[in-house]
C-alpha cells in the first residue's frame, strides 16, 4: 500500500514537470450569448454575456415587435443594459420604442447621424423619457486615438469601430449615408468575436480597412441583410468570418439575400445562416468555439473554432478627416469600461435650436458658436425643448 501510495506520489510529481504533463484541460468559460432574432426584413440582435450583461441591437421593423417583445422577456430578468440601434432606418429601429416601453433599457447608443423621419424622432423621445443614459460612439475626448469600449465583464468586450465623430467626419457622398454611418461593433470573448456591422456600406468598410483594426471574427452579422454592394471581398478577407448571419425577410422585396453577397461570403468559406429560412440562429461562445443553431428547419448546430484574436485596435487611430474637429464643448462621452450613470439636467440652463433644426442644444454648446447668426428658439428648461425638438448628438444635453 505504502508502495502505492509513493508511486501516486511520485506520479503527482512527474505530473507536475513542466514539459512532461499533458497541459490540464482549461475549464469551459461560461457561455456568451447571441440570439439573431427572426424579424422579417430586418435586423435584432441581442448579446448576453456570462455576467448576465445585454446588449440589444437594432429592434427589427415595426410589426416586429410583437414577437420581439414577448421573445424578449422570455429572456431578460430586468431591462436592457445598453440598446445601440445601429442607424435610423425604419428596419432597424421600428421594434425599438416598443421593446423599450416594454422591457425598459438603461442606456441607448446610436450613431448620431441625423435623419428625418417621425419614426426616429419618436423613438428618441421614449428614448428621453425612458432610458437613463444617452451614449454615442464618439471618441472619448481624452483619448481620441482609442476606440470606445464597454465591458460585459468576465473579459467580453463590446468595441465600437465606426463612427468616430467629429475625428472622423461622417461620410458622405455614399450610395446611402444613413446605411454608411452605421454603427459597426465587435463583441470580443477569448479566441471568438462577433462583427455586428448594421447595413455598412462598401464606403464604410473601405474606411475602416485603412485603420489598425483586426477585424477577425468568428462570427459575422452581415451588412445590409446581404445587399450585393456591401460584404466586399477585401473586407470579408479581412473578417475572414467562419459563421455569416444574414438577417432578412422571406420573400422580401429587395432580393436579399443577392447571390453576389452569397457567393462572396462562400468563397471565404463561412457558413452561412438566414433568418428568412432558418428563424431565430442561436449562437453561443465558450471562448473558444461558437455554436450556431437554427431554430427553424432540421439544420444541426454547427460548430465553428474562435480564431485567436489579439486586441481589437492594433495601434492608434489615426484621423482620417481633414482638419478634424477638436474636442465638442458637449459633454465628456462615457470612458471604456464604465457606464457613467445618467447626466442630471443642469439647473438654470436654457437650450436652443437653430431654425430649421429638429434638434435642440445647451446654451454653451460650440455648435451655437458657430452658427452666430442663425435664428433660433430658445427654451428655459429641458422638458420644454424635449416637446418640441430632440436633443442634439454633439452635446448631448
Ligand atoms: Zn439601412
Ligand atoms: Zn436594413
Amino acid at each position: 500500500m505504502a508502495l502505492a501510495r509513493l508511486l501516486l506520489v511520485l506520479f503527482a510529481l512527474l505530473a507536475a514537470l513542466p514539459g512532461r504533463a499533458a497541459p490540464a484541460p482549461t475549464p469551459p468559460l461560461k457561455p456568451l450569448t447571441v440570439y439573431f432574432f427572426d424579424v422579417g426584413q430586418g435586423d435584432a440582435a441581442l448579446i448576453v454575456s456570462p455576467t448576465g450583461k445585454t446588449v440589444l441591437i437594432d429592434g427589427g421593423p415595426p410589426e416586429a415587435d410583437e414577437a420581439l417583445v414577448p421573445r424578449l422577456r422570455q429572456l431578460l430578468q430586468g431591462p436592457i443594459d445598453l440598446v445601440i440601434m445601429s442607424h435610423p432606418h425604419l428596419d432597424h429601429l421600428g421594434g425599438l420604442a416598443k421593446v423599450i416601453q416594454a422591457v425598459g433599457a438603461k442606456r441607448f447608443m446610436d450613431p448620431g447621424f441625423d435623419h428625418p423621419s417621425e419614426a426616429y424622432r419618436k423613438l428618441l423621445e421614449v428614448v428621453g423619457q425612458k432610458v437613463g443614459q444617452v451614449m454615442t460612439p464618439t471618441p472619448n475626448p481624452s483619448a481620441p486615438e482609442t476606440l470606445l469600449t464597454v465591458g460585459l465583464g468576465e473579459g467580453v468586450t463590446l468595441t465600437v469601430l465606426w463612427p468616430r465623430t467629429p475625428r472622423d467626419a461622417f461620410l458622405d457622398d455614399t450610395r446611402s449615408d444613413v446605411n454608411a454611418n452605421s454603427i459597426v461593433a465587435k463583441v470580443t470573448y477569448g479566441k471568438t468575436a462577433f462583427l455586428f456591422t448594421g447595413d455598412a456600406e462598401p464606403e464604410t468598410e473601405a474606411f475602416l480597412l485603412r485603420k489598425p483594426i483586426d477585424f477577425t471574427s468568428t462570427v459575422l452579422k452581415v451588412a445590409h441583410h446581404g445587399g450585393k454592394h456591401s460584404s466586399t471581398a477585401p473586407f470579408l478577407a479581412a473578417v475572414k468570418p467562419q459563421a455569416a448571419v444574414i438577417s432578412c425577410g422571406t420573400g422580401n422585396d429587395y432580393g436579399h439575400p443577392t447571390s453576389e453577397a452569397l457567393q462572396r461570403l462562400g468563397d471565404v468559406g463561412a457558413r452561412i445562416f438566414r433568418t428568412d429560412l432558418q428563424g431565430e440562429v442561436l449562437a453561443v461562445s465558450n471562448g473558444n468555439t461558437v455554436t450556431l443553431t437554427p431554430q427553424k428547419g432540421r439544420s444541426a448546430p454547427v460548430v465553428v473554432t474562435g480564431q485567436t484574436t489579439g486586441p481589437v485596435a492594433k495601434g492608434p487611430m489615426p484621423s482620417g478627416a481633414s482638419g478634424s474637429a477638436s474636442a465638442t464643448g458637449g459633454k465628456v462621452v462615457p470612458a471604456s469600461g464604465k457606464l457613467p450613470a445618467p447626466a442630471a439636467s443642469a439647473k438654470g440652463m436654457r437650450y436652443v435650436s437653430l431654425k430649421g433644426s429638429e434638434v435642440f442644444h445647451s446654451e454653451d454648446c460650440r455648435a451655437l458658436e458657430r452658427a452666430k447668426t442663425q435664428e433660433r428658439t430658445v427654451y428655459k428648461d429641458r422638458a420644454s425643448a424635449m416637446r418640441e425638438r430632440r436633443p442634439a448628438k454633439d452635446c448631448d444635453p
